[in-house]
């Protein structure tokens, strides 16, 4: 098992410049990550969550701090280096489910593979998979129309894991759904978790956080606690 953590983050800050103010959205974060892990990022509205998973996520840099993952300091990466570190490494899951419309289940699995160059036939294999791995295999051929708000999770979830990423990160996954989908989707990430894959989930729901294995707390940017609810997975490298 390798010691480095899969996310490094050192005193990272974050701003946002709205007319004459600064907006300190994050102030200093630094936190490590290690492969396994199952971590809960909580905090009241406005915290800084969606700004620190955008940096997680490579979808938006620090201006101050280093954030390694995978031992890659993105601050040296290009837009186009950025884009493949997030196609390669990264899965997203967002609140809103953001699928393609008038495109099916599987369409929708397959791009991320699209855009990776893999080629049809091994696309199709692989999209089929990861739609079978979340309890869809008799919808593939659905449009994201014809799904419930738990169906077109999973679609998200079995899309952010069809090129098999480090980490697999997830802003607010149930904020949309009733309850019993929403536990559908945490069975997911649980079972998921147990494979030993690394899942980063956003929430300021409890019974979401009770899910994870650690749950980091933050307040105006800064993290208020972090606590170790079960022990991380070993996870062989
Ligand atoms: P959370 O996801 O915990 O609700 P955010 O990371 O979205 O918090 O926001 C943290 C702070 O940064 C908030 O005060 C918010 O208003 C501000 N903020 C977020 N995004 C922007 C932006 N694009 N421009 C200006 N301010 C922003
Ligand atoms: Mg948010």
């Amino acid at each position: 098992m390798s010691e480095r953590p899969l996310i490094l983050l050192h005193q990272v800050s974050r701003s946002y410049q709205v007319g004459l103010h600064a907006v300190h959205a994050l102030r200093g974060i630094t936190l490590g990550i290690s492969s396994g892990d199952f971590v809960a990022i909580m905090g009241a509205s406005g915290s800084g969550k969606t700004t620190l998973m955008n940096i997680l996520g490579c979808l938006d840099l620090p201006d101050r701090g280093r954030y390694l993952l995978d031992e890659i300091d993105v601050r040296h990466l290009s837009e186009d280096e950025l884009a493949t570190v997030r196609n390669r490494k990264i899965g997203f899951v967002f609140q809103s489910f953001n699928l393609v419309p008038r495109t099916s289940a599987l369409h929708n699995v397959e791009l991320p593979l699209v855009y990776a160059g893999v080629r049809a036939k091994e696309r199709r294999e692989r999209a089929l998979a990861a739609l079978d791995r979340v309890g869809l295999a008799d919808r593939v051929h659905h449009l994201p129309s014809e799904l419930s708000g738990g169906q077109q999770q999973r679609v998200a979830i079995a899309r952010a894991l069809v090129t098999r990423p480090s980490l697999l990160l997830a802003d607010e996954p149930t904020g949309n759904l009733d309850s019993t989908s929403s536990q559908e989707i945490l069975e997911v990430f649980d079972s998921l978790n147990a494979e030993g894959r690394t899942i980063v989930i956003i929430t300021h729901e409890v019974e979401i956080a009770a899910h994870a294995r650690r749950v980091i707390r933050l307040r105006d940017g800064a993290i208020l606690d972090d606590v170790r609810t079960r022990p991380k997975l070993e996870v062989v490298a």
